[in-house]
């Protein structure tokens, strides 16, 4: 695959250029706020507090103690606080009466409380430095409406308020300030904010370093693995500790290269039995079929009798080699009927008697009655074959083999029965598996494909029965599976469900 643009760039640097990228936000943020704009949220937030101060002496005029309490108002506000009557004449003031007047010294009282009434009851005015104030920005709008950016040269800035007094009659307040320029402050600022930005690029490559070396660790050994893993090595490991996801994906990928490694081993074992039980017939073939043509007195029935045999066992083992692989596959779909499946077993018997019966192999069947499945028929008779062969293999000396049907619960359980030598028990896991002989040196395992188990496994799967299998060592065993009774059609015969 090929890579795109941004999966070209390490973790390492991708990661510092996030870790840049939020620095320089939040520099620029900063900047924005303590340098750009810090004159005008310091005016802003002041004059709001001013208008706030004067709110309050207003609701609290009428106190006894006027003077004190402006006093004491003044203080956090670092204003001078006035109350003069419509006329401008001084009603009490937070300076001390003979400490003279400070910023308001050369404040007109009478010209700001009348421009106050004009502008609607308040007004804000920044002062020049004669005292006299600086014309309103924005004259007729109450309560300011004036730039505070007065490039630095009015640093004063008055506000008055008209309030009616509860006893009667009007008065206005009016508090003057001080806003200092922040000017010298925003050079510090700026100077400070420069060192900052450098420090941090630096901090941030640092951290995008640090960061992309444990981040990138365990992905690095996972890559790693991954490499051996396609060199073929599927006994590798995937360590992803670290992190969850990591340590789930190396979970994920030992899993997988475990599973394509006992894929891989099964196909190498495929190979190796099937080549294997090829060769043998093929060279018996070839053997008796040379011997006959070669030496006249060979040509007897008994060995054309051979060559037929292995001839039928290659083609069985070729068969059984198709059906497991298309049954695996899923190539080959289900033909699903309605069935009558104790009749089905009848007629299979009945043909391996007749095989049977000249080596002695007792064949019996006991039933009750008829019990009818849905099924691919020819596939549950391959079972029962398969099932039933394996019996007359491997039954005991009184060559016994016993089915019986049993109905339970709507169910219908068909077991095979011999008295064979059974199967080990820690075998039993085993002989449902490909290839798989309990015993290598067994009559029949030496012709035996090792396949029947495993295409009876594989039918009842795909028919979703169950299946089973008990053996006492040296009583013999029983194969059992089970199939879900249906009600038999209308004319008794196979339907289609
Ligand atoms: P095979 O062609 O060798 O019979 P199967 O898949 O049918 O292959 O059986 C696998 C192995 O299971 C056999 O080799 C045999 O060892 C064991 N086995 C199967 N059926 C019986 C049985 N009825 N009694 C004892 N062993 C059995």
């Amino acid at each position: 695959m090929k890579p795109t643009r941004l999966s070209k760039i390490s973790i390492k640097w991708q990661i510092f250029a996030y870790l840049a990228l939020f620095v320089a936000g939040t520099l620029l943020l900063l900047w924005l706020l303590q340098v750009v704009f810090l004159q005008s949220f310091y005016r802003t937030i002041k004059i709001y507090d001013l208008k706030a101060t004067a709110g309050k002496i207003a609701a609290n005029l009428d106190r006894v103690d006027l003077q004190s309490y402006l006093f004491s108002a003044a203080h956090p506000s670092e204003a001078d606080i006035t109350v003069t009557d419509l006329s401008g004449n001084v009603l009490s003031s937070s300076q001390n009466p003979g400490g003279g007047r400070g910023m308001s010294a050369s404040l007109n009282y009478g010209s700001l409380v009348s421009q106050a009434q004009k502008s609607g009851g308040s007004l804000l005015k920044w002062l020049s430095d004669n005292g006299g104030g600086s014309d309103p920005a924005a004259p007729g709008q109450p309560g300011g409406g004036v730039s505070p950016f007065r490039g630095g040269q009015s640093n004063s800035v008055a506000y008055v308020k008209i309030v009616s007094r509860k006893s009667g009659g009007k008065a206005a307040v009016i508090l003057t300030a001080n806003i200092s320029p922040v000017d010298a402050t925003v050079l510090t600022i700026r100077t400070q904010l420069i060192c900052v930005t450098f420090l941090m690029l630096v901090f941030a490559l640092l951290l995008a370093l640090l960061i992309s070396r444990r981040i990138s660790k365990p992905i690095i050994r996972l890559n790693n693995s991954a490499r051996e893993l396609a060199r073929g090595n599927y006994g590798v490991s995937f360590d992803g500790k670290g992190y969850r996801e990591t340590s789930e994906l190396g979970g994920t990928l030992s899993y997988a290269a475990e599973e394509l490694g006992k894929t891989e081993s099964l196909r190498r074992e495929l190979i190796a039995n099937i080549s294997h039980d090829l060769r043998t017939p093929l060279t018996m073939i070839t053997g008796y079929a040379e011997v006959m043509r070669d030496l006249p007195g060979e040509n007897t029935p008994e060995n054309v009798q051979v060559v037929i045999d292995e001839a039928n066992r290659l083609s069985t083992l070729v068969n059984d080699v198709l059906d497991l692989s298309k049954l695996e596959a899923s190539t080959e779909e289900l033909r699903i009927v309605r069935f009558n499946l104790t009749e089905s077993i009848r007629a299979i018997l009945g043909r391996a008697k007749k095989l049977t019966e000249p080596d002695g192999v007792t064949i019996r069947f006991l039933h009750g009655g008829d019990a009818w499945v849905d099924g691919d028929e020819l596939r549950v008779s391959q079972v029962v074959y398969n099932l039933v062969g394996n019996a007359i293999t491997y039954t005991g000396a009184d060559k016994l083999v016993l089915v019986r049907q049993q109905i339970n619960a709507g169910r219908v359980r068909i077991e095979v029965m011999d008295t064979g030598a059974g199967i080990p028990p820690e075998k039993i896991p085993f002989i449902w598996d490909r290839y798989y002989k309990v015993e290598k040196s067994h009559r029949r395992a030496a012709v035996g494909t090792g396949l029947g188990l495993s295409i009876v496994k594989t039918i009842l799967e795909k028919h979703r029965a169950r299946y089973g299998v008990q053996s006492t060592a040296g009583q013999g065993s029983v194969f059992w599976f089970e199939f879900e009774i249906k009600e038999p059609p209308a004319g008794g015969e196979n339907a289609p469900v």
